[in-house]
């Protein structure tokens, strides 16, 4: 499935360049344009899914054990003190770009970010 207006489908699979921290089959993660913090990044799927609604549950079977990894690799790297995984659905919630995307935030003590 894919969207052809979709930014993070073309980013998702690598028409358009993007700083890409994990990449598998199903999905590639990328750093946040707009980051609340230092290596703020995003898990997209490959497939293009509006959002959690939309998204298979092979698909959303796959998408903590993926962000496990990648968050699990990146707080070395960072050095971060934490992290939150967050995920909005619908404008009200915060959504922006309508493709599913899982926030990894890294979190460092003291940072103001503000969720
Ligand atoms: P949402 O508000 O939909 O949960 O999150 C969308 C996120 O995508 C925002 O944090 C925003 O900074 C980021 N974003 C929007 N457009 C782009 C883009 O073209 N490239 C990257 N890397 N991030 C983007
Ligand atoms: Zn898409």
């Amino acid at each position: 499935m894919r969207d052809d207006n979709c930014i993070f489908c073309k980013i998702a699979n690598g028409e358009i360049p993007s700083a890409t921290i994990y990449e598998d089959d199903d999905f590639r993660a990328i750093l946040d344009l707009g980051p609340a913090s230092k290596g703020h990044a995003l898990l997209l799927p490959k497939e293009h899914y509006a959002d959690l609604y939309a998204l298979p549950d092979e698909t959303a079977a796959k998408v903590l054990p993926t962000a496990k990894k990648i968050v699990s690799r990146m707080k070395d790297v960072l050095g971060c003190d934490g992290y939150n995984l967050v995920q909005n659905n619908g404008e009200c919630a915060g959504q922006t770009v309508f493709h599913f995307h899982l926030h990894m935030i890294p979190r460092y003590k003291d940072d103001e970010v503000g969720l």
